[in-house]
């Protein structure tokens, strides 16, 4: 357990855009990340998302090392590499798409998804939603629904806007046959406080879409990729997207982001239209193949459903028991516990009792732990924050 946790002073050679607290880590193994006191915590936030397959795991480890020893950690996209396109099969072949992209982060991956729906669509308007988190670079900032990330910022983007989700009246009204591009959507919102989006009304979506030439971007950078139970949370929803975008755990904590796309969207698209120096590059895109391996293998995505569907039943118990939370939401891995308060001083104490959790929103504590985390290292971390709630 650790002992009052003490917040390091902020390192004083960084940019102050982050509110770091807490321990100095210095080494991570399966589902625990390990201070320099010796103190291990219970990792329910796994780099928010991004460390699927916990820390030190031996497939990451073994794929890491493989691509070392050709000597390639980068071959410029001028050139021709294997990983890229062995990676690029690989998620055409376990997906709605024909073709892959390859860059460095979520929201470059949602800028480029802009870029081909404008190019494919001829058009130039996008349609988010509200609870919507799709970056922070310009354009996704412009498609994120946080005030107080947006507002020092201004102006952003022009031709973006925010629409009420799950409004059946209002997306009617906002996806244009004239002017709209794209509609981008999480299947489940993360940071807008964990909210699984209502399958009918994105069937409504797609149809709509459909009937007006519009592209319907799924961002599935934290929702994708196991975290739901299956691969993709779009083969949940029932509904299929134009553009997919992928990152956080995709290429086992190194940063690598992807947009699929399918071959309607593809044909738009000339060399010259988009680029990124580093993207698919041969060690990321080998790490990721084995990491979309792992996680696509059907053993793989039973287990993390089995666990769901524990976890889902064990949220609601402890909500039962706890009247200061409001509501339980989530799918597969992915949980948030709506508090009836601020979800910081949680997020605090759970810290100092040895079990990382974050917040997604004011009032909401999220739950992200790797998909590779046991029932028993899941009642674990559960029960501390029974504790803390009671
Ligand atoms: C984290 C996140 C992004 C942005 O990804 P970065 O790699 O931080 O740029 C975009 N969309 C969703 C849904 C995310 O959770």
């Amino acid at each position: 357990m650790p002992s009052g946790a003490s917040a390091l002073p902020t390192a004083p050679a960084l940019l102050d855009v982050y509110a770091r607290v807490g321990p100095l880590f210095v080494r991570g193994e399966g589902v625990e990340l390990i201070a320099d006191n010796g103190t291990r915590y219970l990792d329910f936030v796994a780099g928010i998302g991004v460390n699927a397959l916990g820390y030190n795991h031996p497939v990451i480890r073994a794929a890491v090392e493989r691509a070392l020893g050709s000597g390639l950690i980068h071959v410029s996209n001028l050139y021709r590499s294997d990983a890229g396109e062995r990676l690029a099969e690989e998620l055409v072949a376990r997906s709605f798409a024909d073709r892959a992209f390859f860059c460095n982060s979520g929201a470059e991956a949602n800028e480029a998804a802009f870029k081909f729906a404008r190019k494919w669509s001829g058009k130039s308007e996008i349609v988010a939603f509200s609870g919507s988190f799709h970056g922070r670079l310009f354009a996704t900032l412009a498609a994120t629904d946080r005030p107080d990330y947006r507002k020092p910022f201004e102006p952003l983007v022009p031709g973006i806007r925010i629409v009420p989700r799950e409004d059946w009246a209002a997306v009617d009204h906002a996806v244009s046959a004239s002017r709209t591009a794209a509609v981008i959507v999480e299947p489940v919102q993360g940071e807008g406080g964990v909210r699984p989006v209502d399958a009918e009304w994105l069937g409504f979506v797609r149809e709509l879409c459909d009937s007006r030439g519009v592209a319907i971007i799924f961002d599935e950078v934290q929702c994708g990729l196991g975290r739901t139970g299956s691969l993709f949370a779009y083969e949940q929803a029932g509904v299929v997207p134009d553009i997919l975008t992928l990152a956080k755990p995709l290429a086992g904590g190194l940063p690598m982001g992807a947009v699929l796309v399918t071959s309607a969207v593809a044909a738009a698209l000339k060399p010259g239209d988009h680029a990124t120096t580093f993207g698919g590059g041969p060690l990321v895109a080998s790490v990721a193949l084995e990491v979309v391996r792992t996680i696509a293998d059907p053993a793989f995505l039973a287990d993390v459903r089995r666990k769901a569907e524990w976890l889902g039943a064990r949220l609601a118990r402890l909500a039962a028991g706890a009247p200061r939370v409001a509501e339980v939401r989530g799918r597969g891995l992915m949980w948030g516990l709506e508090l009836a308060e601020p979800a910081a001083p949680i997020v605090a104490a759970a810290r100092d009792r040895g079990l990382l959790v974050v917040t997604a929103g004011p009032q909401v504590v999220r739950l992200l732990p790797p998909l590779v985390i046991t029932l028993e290292e899941l009642e674990r971390g559960v029960a501390i924050l029974e504790e803390l709630l009671a």
